[in-house]
């Protein structure tokens, strides 16, 4: 396979500590003016650079499976794009066919997860003033954190300050924004810090903090201790929960999918979703069809039974 256009630009720009890795295909793409943007993206099967940050974007499976990176694939995912989290809700199988369509790029258009548009317009790009200006100093450029734009963080753990949220606009993609710049900083806003956002960041963290193959297990004992907690019953290979804990799960989902993302204005289609339902979050042997979901189900059980998640 010939050396791909940033492998050669990757030797002369390197990737800073990090750095979340579609934010780097943008600096890439400023500081060689000159470069074919299609050339550059063509590994990630879009030019839609900006449109491509949802719960597991492609354009990371394409990065790290790089000849060159083949090596390091596992380690570049970790601290580029903090795709732990995300990996420990599939099982290995599903993540080594997704990243085939990806190379063959027979189904580029292909999600992992069910719903991440949903979950992409819940991100706005973030980013801390204090990781910004200490960036400045050091690096000369204040670059958008991996850690930062995860969907289920709000704070910046190393300084403890609530992050600052940046649209991009509907024609906009990050490609527009290759660094924090001005114009970034003065269009941000800080939303308020609300006990739900804490407790989403509090457990992707411990999601986070350990290797994926015990997440996948921890997942599963989760669902088995939800499945507990709920009273759940399987009568003829379907879960059963009673009926007004499925319907009060439909109105936690949409109140806390409001208050998380207020910009969008009805999630009702999402909470009527067969894969949202109460049921399949705790269903052995049923994959988290989405992530984000499983995690305020999670919370969700927390309030409504005398679960604890650790
Ligand atoms: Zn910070």
């Amino acid at each position: 396979m010939a050396e791909h256009i940033v492998d050669i630009y990757a030797n002369q720009i390197p990737i800073l500590p990090g750095e979340y890795l579609p934010g780097y295909i943008s600096r890439l793409s400023h500081m060689m003016p000159g470069t074919d943007k299609n050339a550059l993206m063509s590994f990630s099967g879009s030019t839609q650079l900006g449109r491509l940050h949802q719960v597991f974007p492609r354009v990371v499976s394409c990065f790290a499976y790089r000849e060159t990176e083949i090596g390091r694939s596992g380690a570049l995912l970790k601290e580029h794009m903090g795709s732990r989290l995300w990996r420990g809700f599939m099982d290995e199988t599903r993540f080594k066919s997704h990243i085939k369509h990806v190379e063959t790029r027979t189904k580029s258009k292909k999600s992992i997860f069910i719903g991440e548009e949903l979950i992409s317009s819940l991100k706005p790009m973030k980013f801390c003033n204090s990781c910004a200006q200490l960036d400045r100093i050091t690096f000369g450029v204040a670059y958008w954190h991996a850690t930062h734009q995860l969907t289920s963080v709000f704070n910046c753990h190393e300084h403890n300050e609530p992050l600052q949220t940046f649209h991009l606009s509907h024609l906009e993609t990050l490609l527009d924004y290759p660094a924090i710049a001005e114009q970034v900083v003065a269009n941000s806003t800080k939303p308020d810090s609300t006990p739900l956002k804490k407790w989403i960041q509090r457990t992707s963290e411990q999601f986070m903090a350990q290797p994926t193959v015990d997440n996948r297990l921890w997942v599963k004992d989760l669902q088995n201790s939800m499945f507990q907690a709920s009273k759940a019953k399987t009568s003829g290979g379907q879960t059963k929960v009673n009926r007004e804990l499925g319907s009060e799960w439909k109105r936690f989902l949409r109140s806390s999918l409001n208050e998380l993302c207020p910009q969008n204005n009805s999630y009702f289609a999402v909470s009527e979703k067969n894969q949202f339902g109460f049921t399949q979050q705790i269903q052995e042997g049923v994959e988290v069809a989405n992530p984000y979901i499983f995690l305020l189900a999670l919370k969700f059980t927390e309030d409504s039974t005398g679960f604890k998640v650790s």
